[in-house]
């Protein structure tokens, strides 16, 4: 058994070493213009270990938004305030086998596929109660005090731009406020593209990664937000629809609840153990990044992570 002892910030800066060249296979996003400014040459890789020490080695400092990987904290947030059976009465908990911006079954059955798709995501963030800003604002709380980092904060930029661009997200929007599912006004919307445009760093995804593989249990040891549940449905999702229409076969290959973000973030919970937190900007053509997903998978190799593991 390999335990993580051995994780140092030699062995992450290897690892980061042997796969940074992938990103060149990638391509940064630029659906939405300002995400195309993203450098394609930083890096960066993040651990918190067992006992919630933090090792990062690359550009730690280097700031991304977090797009897709808010929805879990959403997610979180709209559960925690109205029960998981109220959050899941209109939408389903099946795996992605299609892109983060697919109708899915909305035009079938009414019913978004997951929270970790877009339809699903936005219904979930209109459950957050509250006027104007305050859903968005609850979420912004809760990534500070996830990662303990007061500093964080949305890109206003990267936010317009989703905003006058999102017309596919604008469309979910108003076919669920169609069949009653949503009931409020379109700055629910604006509360769903500020918190994709929250900006953060590895290290702050490694955190995310290591409160939800820990009962929602954060890095220093406070357990204000203690939930096992909560923690094994955020997970679940991950699992299954946290890395787009990928999801089912990196789940065969890193077996790791994750879930990544078209700004080149990846968040990874390793279950009662790690988070690890990852950051390069060039993506696939599922919107995972590149040398973010080798990376991870060196990683898990190396210290046998994969939970399938006997
Ligand atoms: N802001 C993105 C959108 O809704 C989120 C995409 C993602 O990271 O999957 O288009």
């Amino acid at each position: 058994i390999v335990t993580d002892n051995k994780i140092t910030e030699k062995v992450l800066q290897d690892i980061l070493d042997q796969n940074k060249h992938f990103a060149t296979q990638g391509k940064v996003a630029d659906y939405i213009p300002e995400l195309g400014k993203m450098s394609a040459n930083s890096i960066a890789f993040s651990v918190v270990d067992t006992n919630g020490k933090v090792i990062s080695v690359g550009d730690t400092d280097k700031k991304f938004t977090m797009q897709s990987i808010s929805k879990i904290i959403a997610l979180m947030v709209a559960v925690q305030e109205n029960g998981e059976e109220a959050v899941f009465k209109n939408m389903g908990y099946f795996g992605s086998d299609k892109p983060f911006n697919h109708f899915g079954n909305l035009e079938i059955t009414g019913k978004p596929l997951n929270p970790m798709m877009n339809a699903g995501a936005i219904l979930t963030v209109s459950m957050i109660q509250g006027e104007g800003e305050t859903a968005f604002q609850k979420v912004l709380k809760m990534v500070r005090y996830i990662t303990k980092n007061e500093s964080i904060n949305y890109n206003t930029a990267v936010y317009l731009s989703e905003k006058e661009t999102g017309h596919r997200n604008r469309g979910m929007f108003y076919i669920m406020k169609n069949s009653g599912l949503i009931t409020g006004e379109e700055n629910q919307l604006d509360n769903y593209f500020k918190q994709c445009s929250i900006e953060v760093t590895a290290e702050d995804l490694a955190k995310i990664g290591y409160f939800f593989a820990n009962e929602c249990v954060r890095f220093d040891g406070d357990a204000t937000h203690k939930n096992a549940d909560l923690s094994k449905l955020i997970q679940s999702q991950m699992m299954v629809a946290g890395m787009y229409e990928f999801s089912g076969e990196y789940a065969r290959r890193i077996g790791l609840p994750s879930k990544s973000g078209v700004g080149g973030g990846i968040t990874v919970s390793v279950p009662g153990k790690m988070g690890i937190g990852v950051f390069s900007a060039p993506l696939d053509s599922h919107g995972n990044s590149v040398a973010g997903y080798q990376m991870i998978w060196d990683f898990s190799k190396r210290f046998q992570l994969n939970i399938f593991t006997p």
